[in-house]
C-alpha cells in the first residue's frame, strides 16, 4: 500500500498483552505474541524417532533428518513414490534397493505395517540403517558420532553414481547441520550443530551440482549433469528429427537425489530430462535436449516434448518454492525461447493434460498462474516494510485470506520480500482497506493493508499468485 499516514487505530489492553483493534474484529489480522510451536514431546512422531533411535542405537537428529530429507515426514498414507518407495522413511523395495524387505526381516514386522504405520517405518529405518552401521564395523562408540554414520546413510540411498551418492547423504549432514523443525504430524525440532561427515571414499567426489570437473549440462549452464541410464531414454538428434513444441511439467513423488538416481536404475525405464530441488531450485539435467526423455506416458508427447521434474509431492504444496517455481520458470522461458515453443497453456502443459496421462502431476498445488507469469517474463519480487500501528506482530497466513491458519507472525518494522499477490479477504489496516495479499514466503501471507510497498495496489512485474 503507498498510504504514507498510517491510518490511527486504537489499541486495547486484554489479559496485560497490548492488543490492536481492527476495524473486522471476527477477522484478527494481528497477534500479540506468536507461541505456535507446541513442545516436541507432545508429539508421537516425536516419541517414534525416539524410541526406534534408542532400539537401535541410531542417532535419533540422523533418523530425522534422513526422514525429513526423503519425506518431510509425510508418510503419505502408504502410498508409494515414483522409485517403489514407502512412509515417512521412505523404506524402498524395487529391483535394486530393497530397505523394506530388509527392514521386514530385521525387525519381523509385516511389509504392510512397515509401509503404512509411522512408528514401524521408522523402526524399520532405525533397524535398516544400523544394520549397515555394523556391517560397517562401527562400534558402540563410533555410534555415538553422527558423522560415522556417512556410509550408512549413502547404502540407504541407494545411488549407484558416487556424485548423486554424496548428494544424497549430503542433503542429510546439511539438515543436522543447520536444523529444522517439522510440523507434520507434530513438531519434530532438529537443533543445528557441527557436523564432521566421514565421507570415506566420496570425500575425492565433487557433489552433484558443486561445480566439480565433467559435473555440468551442456545444454543449461544452471544444470548439473547426472546422466540417465542409457535404456532410460531415447537417443534422437532432436529438433531436426522431432520438432520440440511442448514442455511438460511433473512433480517427482520423490525427493531430488532420489529422483535422479532413480533414472539412474536400470530397472526404473523412466526419465526426465531437467529435474529441479524445493529448497534453493538448484537443477540437475539427466537427458540432454536433443533426447527423448521417457517421462509423459505417450510416445508422441515424449518425442515433442522437453520433461522437468520438481522435488515433492502433489499433495503438499509446501515443496512448491518460491525458489523452485522461478528455477524452473527459467529454464522453460529458456526452452521455449530456444525452440520457438509458444509460452502458452497449450504447449507448457502438466503431466496430467498428456492425452492418456495414468499420472495426476503436477496437481492442484502447483500454482500455474504463478509459473505462466514467471515463464512469459513477468519476475519481480516487490518490498515492503510492515507497519501495525503499533507494537503488534502480523500474523502470518497459510492463504490469502483471514480464515486461513496462522503460520507465524512478521515484527513490526521488519522488511518482506513479495514473491506474488493476489486477492482475498478484505482487510482495513494500517493502510486503509485492501483485498490484496502479499505472499512472503512459501505458503505463507500477510495482508497488504500493513505493508507499505510503495504502490496502491499491485506492485508493478510483480506476479499474481
Ligand atoms: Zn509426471
Amino acid at each position: 500500500m503507498r498510504l504514507r499516514f498510517p491510518l490511527r487505530r486504537p489499541t486495547r489492553l486484554v489479559g496485560g498483552l497490548l492488543v490492536l483493534t481492527l476495524g473486522l474484529s471476527a477477522q484478527p489480522a494481528l497477534t500479540a505474541g506468536p507461541a505456535l510451536a507446541a513442545p516436541d514431546v507432545a508429539s508421537p512422531l516425536s516419541a517414534a524417532f525416539a524410541t526406534a533411535a534408542a532400539r537401535y542405537d541410531v542417532p535419533r537428529d540422523l533418523l530425522v533428518a534422513l526422514g525429513y530429507a526423503e519425506t518431510r515426514l509425510d508418510g503419505h498414507g502408504g502410498a508409494p513414490s515414483a522409485s517403489g518407495g514407502y512412509g515417512l522413511m521412505h523404506l524402498t523395495s524395487n529391483p535394486t534397493l530393497h530397505t523394506l524387505d530388509e527392514a521386514a526381516t530385521l525387525t519381523g514386522l509385516d511389509r504392510t505395517v512397515l509401509r503404512t504405520d509411522t512408528a514401524a517405518n521408522v523402526t524399520g529405518a532405525a533397524a535398516v540403517l544400523r544394520s549397515y552401521a555394523d556391517r560397517a564395523g562401527l562400534t558402540a562408540a563410533d555410534r555415538k558420532d553422527v558423522g560415522r554414520w556417512y556410509g550408512s546413510v549413502v547404502r540407504y540411498g541407494g545411488a549407484t553414481d558416487p556424485a548423486v551418492a554424496r548428494l544424497y547423504a549430503d542433503t542429510v549432514y546439511d539438515l543436522l547441520s543447520a536444523g529444522f523443525t517439522a510440523t507434520r504430524g507434530g513438531t519434530v525440532t532438529v537443533t543445528g550443530r557441527r557436523v564432521v561427515p566421514q565421507r570415506g571414499e566420496l570425500a575425492r567426489v565433487a557433489a552433484l551440482g558443486t561445480g566439480g570437473v565433467g559435473t555440468m549440462s551442456t545444454d543449461y549452464g544452471p544444470a548439473a549433469w547426472a546422466p540417465a541410464y542409457s535404456g532410460n531414454y531415447t537417443v534422437a538428434n532432436r529438433p531436426s528429427d522431432y520438432r520440440i513444441n511442448y514442455v511438460v511439467i511433473h512433480v517427482t513423488q520423490g525427493s531430488y537425489a532420489g529422483s535422479i538416481s532413480w533414472f539412474q536404475n536400470p530397472s526404473a525405464k523412466v526419465s526426465a530430462h531437467y529435474t529441479f530441488r524445493s529448497s534453493d531450485g538448484a537443477v540437475t539435467q539427466s537427458v540432454r535436449e536433443k533426447d527423448i526423455a521417457w517421462h509423459a506416458g505417450n510416445w508422441t508427447y515424449n518425442t515433442q516434448s522437453i520433461g522437468i521434474e520438481h522435488e515433492g509431492y502433489v499433495d503438499d504444496a509446501s515443496w512448491f518454492t518460491d525458489a523452485m517455481y522461478r528455477a524452473s520458470a527459467a529454464l522453460t522461458r529458456n526452452l521455449a525461447n530456444k525452440y520457438g515453443i509458444p509460452k502458452d497453456r497449450s504447449h507448457i502443459i502438466g503431466h496430467i493434460e498428456v492425452p492418456g496421462a495414468t499420472h495426476t502431476d503436477p496437481g492442484p498445488n502447483w500454482n500455474w498462474t504463478y509459473y505462466m507469469q514467471l515463464v512469459n517474463g513477468v519476475t519481480g519480487i516487490g518490498s515492503g516494510t510492515v507497519n501495525t500501528g503499533g507494537s503488534g506482530t502480523l500474523n502470518v497466513r497459510s492463504g490469502p485470506g483471514t480464515s486461513y491458519a496462522v503460520v507465524g507472525s512478521v515484527a513490526n518494522g521488519a522488511t518482506v520480500s513479495i514473491y506474488c499477490q493476489t486477492t482475498g479477504t478484505t482487510v482495513t489496516g494500517t493502510y486503509g482497506t485492501s483485498n490484496i495479499w502479499n505472499r512472503i514466503g512459501t505458503n505463507r501471507y500477510v495482508s497488504d493493508a500493513y505493508v507499505l510497498t510503495g504502490y496502491n495496489g499491485f506492485i508493478p512485474n510483480v506476479p499474481r499468485c
